[in-house]
C-alpha cells in the first residue's frame, strides 16, 4: 500500500540502494517510459514538495545562460551582479548557487522566483524524462534524498511483480 511505501522511505530508500541500480540496469526503457506519466503524477500527489524542500536545501540547480537572464530580469538586477551575489561556477563550469540552501529558498519552503526558476528546478526529479534510465547515478542519488524518485522507483519495481 502507498502508505507503507513512503513510511520510513529514506531508510528504506538507503537499504534498496543496490535493488534499484539491478532494476534500472536491467529496465526495459520503453517499459519505464509508458509508465512513468502516471507515476510521476500519482507520486506527486503523495508527498507534498512544501514539507520536504530537500533538494532546495541541500543541492544547487544549474543556472544555465537563460535561466540567468530571465531570473536576473525578474528580481531587476544586471546580470553581472546577480551572478556576483548569488552564483559560482562549479568543477564542471556550470553556474550553481554560491550558498545553500538555495538563497531563493523562503521561509515555509516556497521558491521565491518560482514562476521564473531554473530549468533544472523545473524538471527535478525527472521522474517523467527518460534521464531517470539515462543517468543511472543520478536516479540513485536522487532516490536517497527525494520521496519522489524513491516512490515512483519502488512502483516501478513492485509492477515488474
Ligand atoms: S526532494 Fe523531491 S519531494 Fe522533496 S521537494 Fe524536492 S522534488 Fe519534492
Ligand atoms: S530556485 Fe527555487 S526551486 Fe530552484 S533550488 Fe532554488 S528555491 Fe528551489
Amino acid at each position: 500500500m502507498a502508505r507503507d511505501i513512503l513510511q520510513n522511505w529514506q531508510k528504506k530508500s538507503g537499504e534498496r540502494q543496490k535493488l534499484y541500480k539491478q532494476y534500472l540496469q536491467r529496465a526495459d526503457k520503453n517499459t519505464v517510459l509508458k509508465q512513468l506519466p502516471d507515476l510521476h503524477e500519482e507520486a506527486f500527489s503523495k508527498v507534498d514538495c512544501l514539507q520536504c524542500a530537500n533538494c532546495c536545501k541541500n543541492y544547487s540547480p544549474r543556472f544555465k545562460t537563460p535561466d540567468i537572464k530571465r531570473i536576473s530580469k525578474h528580481v531587476k538586477m544586471r546580470e553581472s551582479d546577480f551572478i556576483e551575489a548569488y552564483l559560482k561556477v562549479d568543477e564542471e563550469g556550470d553556474y550553481v548557487a554560491n550558498s545553500l540552501p538555495c538563497p531563493f529558498l523562503g521561509p515555509d519552503n516556497y521558491c521565491r522566483i518560482y514562476d521564473q526558476r531554473p530549468s533544472d528546478c523545473h524538471r527535478f526529479p525527472y521522474t517523467d524524462e527518460d534521464v531517470i534510465i539515462k543517468r543511472q547515478a543520478l536516479t540513485l542519488k536522487n532516490s536517497s534524498f527525494c520521496p519522489i524518485t524513491y516512490y515512483v522507483l519502488e512502483k516501478l519495481i513492485e509492477n515488474t511483480k
